[in-house]
């Protein structure tokens, strides 16, 4: 059954340049691009505490900067908020051969990664993107949009006041889910492999802050315990997520019984994600996909990226991050379009969250004073802020 809601006035807000939605590590690093870039940058984010995943969801090892043969491949804030990161120490593997003047050899057998703590970081990167005059608006989830033409004209927020509009001149979504680019029917393309079960958390064992990556393949549950009726889990119903976050929950805290019998001596669940730990959801149909081919080069490259699984490399073009069908909307991150399979998976992590962030974000930032932006310029512009934007130039 359908009702049809009462045509209703909405308060707008105005003044800003730049709309970035989402503040996990794209949507901070778009943020804190297009407000160096001189934009006014406002940054919604439906949690409390920005870094989205990388924080809340508890997954604190960021994956590598540099290509597994020793090179560092991502730069600028990629490398910046590796730092900043491990800026009170890291959790565990502290980069020394990357920080510390390590040789090739050195750098070949340690890659450039770091695992660090998610609420010092958390805070961290809040006072940052402050300094930097990024607007953060908290508790506040975009559910709809308003177009003309090409362009997105507002957003729609529903937060603690009820429902408002937002003016944007241009928008990065960084929402993980392409909730942006799917409200204004800009192109999207939903994962068909699905996810499996997932829920890192952290427990004191003597001591000792011990990080556990529990995930377990989804079709072992179903033989396990048949709770869930849909053999992958999309992310994108929410009654089904909150039956797979319940079900996980409960496995989660199965492994940390068993763990804790393990340790032979007195243990504490310290931290469990608060958003929910899905890989890939849903992403833009972008003007072109980044492939992910080693070593290839991409003329309109805004960027390079290690492989997180093994040695090699990639450029990205500038393409992945461009809505096919609307002209002002930009994507960052988890979901910008790249191809499905190893393309999507080598993506969807942390380093590349912030390469593409950054570059989608200096992009949203230049198209605020006219159109376009050439893909040039914002080549320019990202050279200018130390990002390497070919393997070559490595
Ligand atoms: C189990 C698991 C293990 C992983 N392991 C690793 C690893 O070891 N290393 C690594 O580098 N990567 C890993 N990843 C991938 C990586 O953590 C994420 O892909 C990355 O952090 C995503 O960043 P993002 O900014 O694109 O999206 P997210 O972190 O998902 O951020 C999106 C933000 O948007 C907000 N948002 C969503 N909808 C709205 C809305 N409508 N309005 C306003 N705000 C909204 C969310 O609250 C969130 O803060 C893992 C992922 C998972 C799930």
């Amino acid at each position: 059954m359908l009702i049809t809601e009462r045509e209703r006035e909405t308060l707008v807000q105005s003044g800003w340049d730049v709309a970035v939605v989402g503040g996990g590590f794209a949507g901070a690093a778009a943020a804190l691009a297009a407000a160096r870039q001189g934009r006014k940058t406002l940054l919604i984010e439906r949690e409390f505490l920005p870094g989205g995943l990388g924080t809340l969801g508890l997954v604190t090892v960021y994956l590598p900067l540099c290509d597994g043969m020793g090179k560092q491949v991502s730069f600028g804030i990629a490398e910046e908020l590796l730092r900043l990161s491990i800026k009170r120490g890291a959790q565990s593997h502290y980069p020394s051969a990357w920080l510390g003047g390590g040789s090739v050899e050195e750098r070949t057998r340690q890659r450039f990664l770091a695992c660090y703590n998610p609420w010092t970081f958390a805070i961290d990167l809040e006072q940052l993107l402050v300094s930097e005059g990024v607007e953060i608006l908290y508790g506040t989830s975009v559910c709809g949009v308003e177009t003309k033409e090409r362009l997105i004209t507002h957003l729609y927020l529903e937060n603690i006041e009820g429902r408002t509009a937002v003016a944007v001149k241009s928008v990065v979504d960084a929402s993980g889910n392409a909730i942006v680019a799917e409200a204004a029917g800009a192109g999207t393309h939903v994962n068909s492999v699905g996810n499996v079960l997932s829920s890192w958390y952290y427990f004191l064992s003597g001591g000792e802050q011990k990080l556990v990556q529990f995930s377990e393949n989804f079709h072992k549950l179903e033989c396990g315990e048949p709770v869930i009726d849909n053999v992958a889990i999309t992310g994108l119903d929410a009654w089904e997520n909150s039956r797979v976050l319940i079900t996980t929950r409960k496995r989660m805290m199965e492994d940390f019984i068993a763990r804790g019998e393990k340790e032979g001596g007195p243990v504490e669940l310290l931290s469990v994600p608060t958003i929910q730990d899905l890989r890939m959801t849903r992403r833009i149909t972008g003007r072109c996909e980044a492939s992910c081919v080693d070593h290839r080069r991409e003329e309109t490259s805004i960027g390079c990226i290690g492989d997180w699984r093994h040695p090699g490399a990639y450029e990205i073009p500038y393409g992945s991050l461009r809505a096919e069908k609307i002209d002002n909307l930009w994507a960052a991150g988890r979901c910008m379009a790249s191809a499905d399979g190893d393309a999507w998976d080598i993506c969807r992590v942390i380093p590349v969250c912030a390469v593409t962030g950054e570059a989608s974000g200096i992009a949203a930032a230049l198209a605020v004073s006219g159109p376009g932006p050439d893909v040039r310029e914002v080549q320019i512009a990202l050279r200018e802020k130390g990002v390497r934007l070919h393997l070559s130039d490595c």
